[in-house]
């Protein structure tokens, strides 16, 4: 059996009201599917009570780097446990977000641009879905331009909430790749997008061709909001990742990038 290689690099915790289990449950699970570590990468805390039913509080952003730092030490020889976030970008919060990421010793930031939120959907759904589209594709782009992120989350979770017709965006998609392509930033394979409306990984394989044309890293998660989602659909996002033209899959630790080979990392894996 090879040795484990492969992170899940995309995991929740219950401080953000609506996912279950502890850290290390998923970290078992990890272990069981022959992972390496487990990034732990819960919502941030966002000022002023924003979207803030979805994510921890401001006051247990302690708790939460306690938690995945005890975590870390009980899993130690086992699983590689290591402290991450999903960080919101809204624009006009970069301050703010640069000083929390600033504040705790990340090993990986992911960004999100989450459009069905109250908050996203008041300030920027007034026009068709056509023009809301280009607006989402244009923020992945602008968080990206931040330099405050590791990867790009799930980039393309807005066909779930609006009639979807890609072809109708695909030049938008493709103006805001070509400017991701320019930072250096990674994107990410999201697995948990089979569970989604529009039942397909996010980003959708037509868009993960045009990542990969770009030469912009891949990142894998599952974005486990319960421990037996960890390392859930990895198999086929790899084969999936092969297919669109790479050979690489990426992820964090130090808020550096590390690859790996696909075939090597799709051997060290086990069924559940
Ligand atoms: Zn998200
Ligand atoms: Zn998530």
């Amino acid at each position: 059996m090879s040795e484990p290689l492969l992170y899940e690099s995309h995991s929740h915790t219950p401080l953000c009201k609506h996912a279950h289990g502890w850290p290390d449950e998923y970290a078992a699970v990890a272990e069981r599917r022959g992972l390496k570590g487990l990034i732990v990468t819960c919502h941030n805390p966002m000022p002023n009570g924003f979207s803030a039913a979805v994510r921890m509080a401001e006051d247990e952003f302690e708790n939460y780097i306690e938690l995945v730092e005890k975590t870390r030490e009980q899993l130690m020889g086992r699983v590689d446990v290591r402290l991450g976030i999903e960080a919101d970008y809204f624009e006009g919060m970069e301050a703010y977000l640069e000083r929390q990421l600033q504040s705790a010793d990340f090993q990986f930031v992911l960004g999100s641009v989450h459009p069905q939120i109250s908050e996203w959907r008041e300030r920027y759904w007034h026009d068709d879905a056509i023009e809301v589209q280009r607006r989402y594709f244009h923020l992945l782009a602008k968080a990206a331009e931040t330099g405050l992120f590791d990867s790009i989350s799930h980039p393309d979770l807005i066909k779930n909430f609006m009639t979807w017709d890609p072809d109708a965006v695909f030049s938008d998609i493709c103006d805001a790749l070509d400017r991701i392509a320019k930072t250096g930033v990674a994107m990410e394979l999201n697995t948990s997008g089979v569970n989604k409306t529009v039942s397909e990984m996010n980003p959708m394989p037509s868009m993960l061709s045009e990542i990969s044309k770009r030469g912009i890293p891949i990142t894998l998660g599952a974005d486990a909001h319960e421990p037996l989602r960890v390392g859930d659909g990895f198999e086929t996002a790899l084969r999936l990742l092969s297919e669109s033209g790479f050979s690489r899959v990426s992820y964090f630790l130090e808020r550096e990038r590390r690859e790996l080979k696909i075939d090597e990392a799709l051997a060290t894996l086990k069924p559940l």
